[in-house]
């Protein structure tokens, strides 16, 4: 059997790109240079990936920022507002990637959005009625010749033509069916002169097939590609889907002429079964992606050979699940971790390994007697070190129903804490943190590397709180904050302080252009072992006779900005945190915090692409293990939750089901579309939608703010609307967001003074 991958990590093991392109951005070096860092990292790979052994190596897996940016700029959807402004080819690129400001003019970025459901994002391609589909660049050429250059003989990747039609935005008259035709020529043009400098395999990424597809879409399928295969010549056409199964369209795809097609066998959860019950063709080979693209677990050797037998009687190629871009490099830049742990990870680098370990397996009868088996075999057969707790998995097992269900029902708890808080009508709040000043990092990092003692950090965050509490009175919010002085980052920050969370050193992933996370894994049962916030809480509160929100992260968004486990499943995980964030809202309200916040930034990170599967497979867990956190909780305790980074309009009634009291939410770049969508789900809860964009330094005024929340009326009833900000304001500077927040509070004045005498109701 063969190998393949579909992609490969692209910012540098040491995250070289990163640091290169942003001193480019400071102008700091030049284009020049800069390319010089970026044919260093693809030389790497393509000398890695042959030394691996690997079979089908993939080029044009590159980018300075994003794949479907590449590949709108190489069929020239470049929207008007970039051309023309005497801009380099690369100085426009950036300028859709990020923006531009400068001498040349002053033009936006285009939208990012979310890849799949993953935490990687993409620029949203802009097609203009104006916009002449072409084949423009050369960057997949290029690549490939660069490859051969090396003696590495690659598979060009490009981003197929039905997904790169999907995801782009037509903004106006004419649609993706006016433009098949133009990019049909660009795409078989491509593929032409690919075949002409040698290239024997292309391979089209067209993971949008995994959602729920309609016959419009399968009909559009079909007529791209039956004109694209007609001409492809002697070029081998492997189409790659990943992320899911492609259970809507998979007994049309085996017909087409395709040579090769790529299935994702691990989230694919219909993809053995396709293809058990309808076969596969034997011309064709099958790629099997069988090593998770997406994790950072060691391969079940057992497992996979087991369903590569299954799938014996077809041309298989052993791949991957995705590509590899959503693991970190390699773990040989850990050294902190024990071997103990690390033996059973494997990142990009690994995987190459363990392709090449199944690739030997396969071709053995009886692969149980060899060492590399027997090896993996024990990884698994062991339990591993610290990872398991019996205590919390009785715990979990005795969750009854009850403790899913908050009583009193809302409106009794709306009244209780009506006389209970006394706040004004539109009250006013801040989602959390306060700018993290270049003081409140150091003096992080200064007690990180030991360098002060925990006595001396403490005492440099009680008085960062002290002046935060005196700044919020001073500007006159109704429910304060402590500011997350101590925080480095809303996962992190519990992640370090539960039991069963392992970190690493330089395993970053990259999230967006040049921004890179580095989620935390979790490596075994999760429990509290003691209060992590509670003893903040009680000092800030114990500065003002204003309430103080306790902050939280919920255990949804811990465990979607985490690497999860594969010997559980992520609910029973989930479940585990969510019983450690109890166990915190208790001990917080027990210690006097009447107002408690746990934070679902990333809720809806894992909703599967299918509609199909939202309840099923996710929200009938996720939503429930929200309400584990706040159930046991008084009705006089009010509980808030904030939401950021994605859409919530189509799953407004789930989230009114979370039963929190108060939810804020981002909304100001989104037109308040939300607000209408709250109103037809009769939704429960009371509301913040922010009402100033917290990305931006810019101030908004009075005025702004009274229009954002007049609009927001028509919509909100008055008992429920609160005012605050989009999201937390740690990025921000500290002039602007004293002066946003003073008229945020001028704005709440003047609209409750308008509310009272009848106007703007
Ligand atoms: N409470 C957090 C903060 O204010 C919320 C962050 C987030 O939603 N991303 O920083
Ligand atoms: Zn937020």
């Amino acid at each position: 059997m063969k190998t393949s991958i579909i992609g490969y990590p692209r910012v540098g093991a040491l995250r070289e790109l990163k640091f290169e392109t942003e001193k480019y951005f400071r102008k700091e070096i030049t284009e020049e240079q800069l390319e010089i860092t970026a044919r260093e990292i693809r030389k790497k790979q393509w000398l890695t990936l042959k030394d691996s052994g690997l079979d089908f190596i993939p080029s044009n897996d590159f980018s300075f920022y994003d794949n479907l940016l590449d590949t709108a700029v190489l069929f020239n959807i470049i929207p008007e507002r970039y051309v023309n402004m005497g801009l380099t080819p690369l100085e426009t690129y950036f300028a859709m990637a990020r923006g531009y400001q400068g001498g040349k003019g002053d033009v936006k970025a285009l939208a990012m959005k979310k890849w799949f459901n993953t935490n990687y994002h993409y620029m949203v391609p802009e097609i203009e009625d104006s916009t002449e589909i072409r084949l423009a660049g050369s960057k997949p050429l290029e690549e490939f010749s660069e490859a051969k250059a090396l003696g590495v003989k690659t598979k060009p990747v490009i981003i197929g033509i039905f997904t790169l039609l999907k995801l782009s935005r037509f903004t106006g008259e004419r649609k993706a069916d006016d433009f098949a035709d133009s990019l049909i020529a660009a795409y078989s043009s491509l593929i032409e002169q690919l075949g002409k400098i040698g290239a024997r395999w292309v391979q089209l990424d067209e993971p949008y097939l995994v959602h729920d597809l309609d016959e419009k879409d399968i009909a559009l399928f079909e007529y791209l590609y039956s004109r694209i295969l007609s001409s492809k010549g002697d070029v081998k056409i492997l189409l790659q889907t990943y992320f899911g199964d492609v259970r809507d369209i998979y007994s049309r795809l085996i017909g087409m002429d395709f040579d090769g097609v790529g299935l994702d066998f691990i989230e694919g959860r219909k993809a053995l079964s396709l293809v058990k019950e309808q076969g596969f063709p034997s011309e064709k080979l099958l790629f099997a992606g069988v090593v998770n693209g997406k994790n950072i677990w060691r391969n079940n050797y057992g497992k996979t050979l087991s369903l590569l037998r299954e799938l014996s009687e077809y041309n298989v190629v052993i791949s991957t699940s995705c590509s590899l871009l959503h693991v970190p490099y390699t773990l040989k830049n850990e050294s902190l971790l024990s071997e103990k742990y690390t033996r059973h990870f494997a990142f990009a680098e690994e995987k190459l390994g363990e392709l090449a370990d199944l690739k030997l397996l396969a071709d053995i009868t009886s692969y149980e007697d060899e060492e590399t088996f027997k090896e993996n075999k024990s990884l698994f057969a062991e339990e591993r070190a610290d990872s398991s707790d019996s205590a919390v998995q009785k715990r979990v097992s005795q969750i009854k129903e009850e403790d899913f269900i908050r009583l009193p029902a809302f409106e009794e708890r709306e009244a209780v804490q009506k006389s209970s808080l006394n706040l004004p009508l539109f009250p006013t709040t801040t989602i959390g943190s306060f700018p993290q000043t270049a003081d409140v990092k150091a003096n992080r990092r200064a007690w990180k590397n030991g360098d002060t003692s925990e006595e001396e950090h403490k005492q440099f965050n009680r008085e960062k709180i002290r002046e935060c509490v005196a700044l919020q009175e001073k500007i006159g919010l109704d429910v304060l904050v402590h500011g997350e002085y101590e925080r480095n980052d809303m996962v992190e920050y519990f992640g370090e302080q539960l039991k069963g969370f392992l970190f690493t050193e330089k395993a970053w992933v990259q999230s967006y252009g040049t921004r890179c996370v580095k989620p935390p894994i979790i490596w075994g049962d999760v429990s509290r072992e003691r209060a992590m916030t509670v003893e903040w809480s009680v000092y800030t509160q114990s500065l003002t006779e204003k309430p103080m929100k306790g902050m939280l992260t919920g255990p949804v968004t811990i465990l979607n900005w985490s690497f999860p486990r594969e010997d559980i499943s992520i609910r029973e995980s989930t479940y585990q945190i969510a019983l450690a964030i109890r166990d915190e809202v208790l001990d917080l309200e027990s210690n006097g915090i009447r107002i408690i916040q746990v934070d679902e930034a990333a809720l809806r990170e894992k909703l599967p692409l299918r509609k199909s599967d939202w309840y099923s497979e996710y929200l009938d867990w996720a939503i429930p293990a929200f309400r584990l956190v706040h159930s046991g909780v008084k009705p006089e305790t009010q509980i808030h939750t904030h939401m950021c980074y994605s859409e919530f309009t189509d799953i407004i009634p789930a989230i009114d089901d979370m039963d929190a009291d108060i939810i804020t939410f981002e909304a100001s770049r989104s037109d308040l579309l939300i607000l209408d969508s709250l109103k037809e789900n009769n939704f429960k809860t009371k509301v913040g939608p922010g009402v100033y964009d917290i990305h931006s330094p810019r101030v908004p005024s009075v005025e702004e703010i009274k229009a954002a929340v007049r609009e927001m009326l028509k919509k909100v009833g008055r008992e429920k609307l609160w005012i605050n900000p989009d999201c937390g304001l740690k990025t921000r500077g500290e002039t602007e967001t004293v002066k946003s927040l003073n008229n945020l509070v001028q704005a709440a004045r003047e609209i409750r003074a308008e509310s009272e005498r009848g106007i703007g109701q």
